[in-house]
């Protein structure tokens, strides 16, 4: 460590070892994280907290950590909720937030951005030149663009415009022993995209420099819909079909979650329509709907759709919160959802359990599990949820994960979920990280 802070005092390298900056990197936005912190308790302290400015300098620390073997532990915004870079092994916790830069080429529909931008910031900038990233996370405002690629992240508007892998043109990536990585910018290539293995790489293959994402112009015409259905499956039949129709947006509310938004008794779905016949397109869809139309539920959640507040109070009065996030085919929608809603209400504690589905494609969707409970042992109540819904997701034709990704929170499950390719990642991971310092402790 003293051979470090000395090559980065040669190097000009911001840093810090003051408490409050190894405080602010000892944790993500995990829950459990939370509930520690609410009592002082850290989840893990680094012993170095470094603020490179520049590709350059993101090389020069990363040289200097493989050289020595010191772990690293990536930060972007640190909403991640996963448990996936907290420093347990003490170490480097490396801030991408000075990566800050960002250029729009408004020609060619795109822009460059340094990974530690705040999307938020970037979104604003890009509205005011009359465009939009279209990937906007509930976490827009306090998560990175480098973050999203890390996470594999998805957006409010996925279901119109992709996912992040959808979304990204490049990448600059700097290796763990500080090769930094740069391929030739274009549309469209043939051959193996090598860049692919940095999304959703939660850090373990090295640090996402640089990125380049598309950009849209903003939509003139948006028109919004509402309905209202006696149960999930009338829901998901209308999904099905409204699909067809291209909307930017759509998401369906259990029973739970449409009293808990809108105030009534039913499920519900609402659709956006943006850009060329959104009109028409929307007329379409209330021909073919089998819901009841009603109003205003979409501009309703359209004003809360970045409002967290009430997760944070409901933490300090000692609820146990948190949300499950995956996905399936069409075909086990229906059972899936049950199945994994009386895992959760089968666990002892749970005060609420539901769902909403959020992103949809031809083949399926993705339904976002919402729970809250009141346990005496917070930790293992914690724990047993997690373990129960997930192997109801798995036993049901669900995944593991949809958008949050794994992190040692879901890592028990990772051989399940990607089979025989496990052992693939594993060598992967044993050669682009020889020295295994990149969030140590997190690839099982
Ligand atoms: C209230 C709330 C709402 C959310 N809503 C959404 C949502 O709608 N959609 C969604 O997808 N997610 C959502 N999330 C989860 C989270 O915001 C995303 O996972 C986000 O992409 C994380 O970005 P970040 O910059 O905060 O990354 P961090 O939390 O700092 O890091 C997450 C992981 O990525 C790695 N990482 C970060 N930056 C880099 C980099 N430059 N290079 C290499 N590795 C890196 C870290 O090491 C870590 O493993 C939400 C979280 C919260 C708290």
């Amino acid at each position: 460590m003293d051979k470090l802070i000395e090559r980065l005092k040669e190097e000009k390298i911001t840093f810090s070892t003051e408490k409050e900056d190894l405080i602010a990197y000892c944790k993500d936005f995990n829950p459990l994280h939370q509930l520690k912190l609410l009592k002082k308790i850290y989840p893990a302290l680094p012993e170095i907290v470094v603020f490179p400015k520049s590709i350059e300098e993101v090389s020069k620390v990363l040289r200097v950590a493989n050289e020595f073997r010191i772990p690293v532990y990536v930060f972007g915004g640190a909403s991640g909720v996963i448990d996936s870079a907290t420093p347990y092994e003490r170490g480097i916790a490396l801030s991408t937030l000075g990566l800050d830069w960002f250029e729009i080429d408004e020609e060619n529909r795109l822009v460059n951005a340094g990974a530690g931008v705040i999307g938020g910031r970037l979104e604003k900038f890009l509205n005011h030149k009359g465009f939009s990233l279209r990937h906007i996370p509930q976490s827009l405002f306090c998560s990175t663009v480098g973050g999203w690629v890390a996470t594999a992240s998805s957006g409010q508007f996925s279901t119109g415009y992709g996912n992040i892998e959808d979304l990204l043109v490049s990448l600059k990536v700097v290796l763990p022993n500080g090769e930094i990585l740069e391929e030739r910018r274009t549309p469209r290539r043939a051959g193996i995209d090598l860049k692919k293995l940095f999304i959703g790489s939660e850090g373990l293959f090295g640090i996402i420099a640089e990125v380049t994402l598309k950009i849209f112009e903003l939509p003139k015409e948006v028109v919004k819909l509402s309905f209202k259905y006696p149960n999930l499956d009338s829901a998901l039949e209308d999904a099905k079909k409204f699909l067809k129709l291209k909307p930017a947006l759509m998401r369906i509310f259990d029973d739970e979650e449409t009293l808990r938004y809108f105030d009534s008794e039913a499920f519900s779905l609402i659709l956006i329509f943006e850009g060329e016949n959104a009109t028409e397109r929307a007329k379409k869809a209330k021909e073919i709907a089998l819901g009841e139309e009603v109003e205003g539920y979409a501009e309703k959640w359209l004003e809360k759709r970045f409002d967290v507040s009430e997760i944070s109070k409901i933490g300090i009065l000692g609820f146990v919160f948190d949300t499950i996030e995956v996905s399936c085919f069409w075909s086990f929608a229906s059972k899936l959802y049950k199945a994994v809603i009386d895992a959760i209400r089968s666990v002892e504690g749970t005060v609420t359990a539901s769902a909403h589905a959020s992103h949809f494609y031809e083949s399926g969707l993705c339904f976002y599990f919402t729970f809250a409970g009141f346990p005496s042992e917070p930790e293992r109540y914690y724990k047993e949820v997690w373990q129960k819904a997930i192997n109801a997701s798995l036993q049901n034709g669900g995944n593991i994960t949809h958008h949050h990704g794994i992190g040692r929170l879901r890592k028990a499950w990772l051989k399940e979920e990607f089979g025989s390719y496990f052992e693939l990642l594993k060598e992967l991971k044993s050669i682009v990280d020889k020295n295994n310092i990149m969030n140590r402790g997190v690839f099982p």
